[in-house]
């Protein structure tokens, strides 16, 4: 199997896996008990805060560990007033739209903010936000699709400014890009594990002590009493090691990703008819969204399956109904054209030769139409 779908999700790291095991099995305490047992994972989870903190160079008391980005995400969310109004791009994922859908149906005025075709949010679009006032606005670091990287640090200078709160979701950013809380200068960042070799079901919220979080689990107090529930110990001390590992190991990755990319952005500059999307903007160094004129995007991933290649494709099936990828058409991309993206999200473990292979495989499928 050749996997090129890491923005989905990342294997789990050796490592990572290692750190995990003595808190399945043997320090199976609750970290909230006093006793030595729950003394141990407390300290685990603590030094899981450490370790992520200084990936991101906060504090460890301005991280809230959650279940993952989307929880984040939703927690990040419910932090608007009553009454005040929202603002996120049109591009970001459906766990910042669709929480945004549903403060919208509460009543809170819900603006998106546009973006151009290379997928990046416009000036206009945040001077129109600027006027409006929002209680809070939302845009990503990277998108999950394109890759784009976004002028969070720019914009949120600009939205602070007026005293309006700006959160990002760097799920997709951590770990193949600098990732600096207090550089980017938002209020509020979201986080996964899993995208940077962690394990699934662990995320975070980290947050600038100015902003009030209202929880939306209530009960025994843990989290700074902003994320009620027994702790996922072995997740966090995983989430922890990742976060260590992509620290030490961030410029290796970095270049090694980017090579990759390059080699394969080269592969694919001999294919007639094919687009990149957001081909001019600054993108994560392991993905590529693209498209080749004429050919249906799931169709290409199913073959691309069967020679036992992963990638995703661009859109998202609703009520057996395929809509083309609603980034593509934020984008301006035509839904016909979008039909045809597959993504490529490249990992660490990738080669030379699955790039090639990979290029070998996709040419011959085109070729047979
Ligand atoms: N935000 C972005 C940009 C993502 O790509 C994802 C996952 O694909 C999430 C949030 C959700 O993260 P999780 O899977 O940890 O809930």
């Amino acid at each position: 199997m050749i996997y090129l779908d890491h923005n989905a999700t990342a294997p789990l790291d050796d490592r990572v896996l290692e750190a995990m095991l003595p808190f399945l099995k043997t320090f199976y305490g609750n970290p909230s008990s006093l006793y030595r047992l729950g003394r141990a994972a407390k300290s685990a989870i603590d030094a899981a805060r450490e370790q992520l903190a200084a990936l991101i160079g906060t504090q460890p008391g301005q991280i809230i560990f959650t279940s993952g980005g989307t929880e984040a995400n939703n927690l990040a969310l419910a932090m608007l007033p009553l009454q005040a109004g929202l603002a996120v791009s049109a591009i970001e994922h459906p766990s910042i739209i669709e929480p945004a859908r549903h403060l919208q149906s509460q009543g809170h005025q819900l603006t998106l903010l546009d973006v151009d075709a290379n997928g990046q949010i416009t000036q206009d679009a945040i001077d129109e936000v600027i006027r409006l006032k929002p209680g809070l606005v939302s845009m990503m670091l990277a998108n999950n699709e394109t890759g784009a990287v976004q002028n969070v640090a720019h914009y949120a200078g600009q939205l602070t400014a007026q005293d309006i709160k700006v959160h990002t979701d760097a799920v997709q950013a951590l770990g193949k890009i600098p990732v600096d809380f207090n550089r980017l200068g938002v209020d509020l960042m979201s986080l996964s594990s899993h995208k940077i070799y962690g394990p699934k079901g662990c995320g975070a919220l980290v947050f600038n002590k100015s902003v009030t979080i209202n929880p939306i689990l209530w009960g025994g107090g843990q989290e700074q009493g902003l994320r009620a529930g027994t702790e996922n110990v072995a997740a966090i001390v995983g989430f922890g090691k990742a976060a260590e590992l992509a620290k030490a190991e961030f410029a290796e990755r970095h270049a090694h990703l980017l090579k990759l990319r390059t080699l394969l952005e080269h592969g694919l500059s001999a294919i007639s008819g094919l687009t990149i999307f957001a081909e001019q903007a600054e993108r994560l160094p392991n993905t590529v969204q693209m498209g080749v004129c004429g050919i249906d995007g799931e169709m290409l991933l199913m073959q691309l399956d069967q020679k036992g290649i992963a990638v995703s494709s661009g859109s998202a099936c609703a009520s057996g109904f395929r809509e083309p990828s609603p980034v593509l058409v934020a984008m301006g991309v035509d839904p016909d054209q979008a039909k045809t993206a597959i993504r490529i999200s490249l990992g660490i473990a990738n080669t030379e030769a699955e790039i090639f292979e990979f290029i070998k495989q996709l040419k011959s499928l085109i070729e047979k139409g």
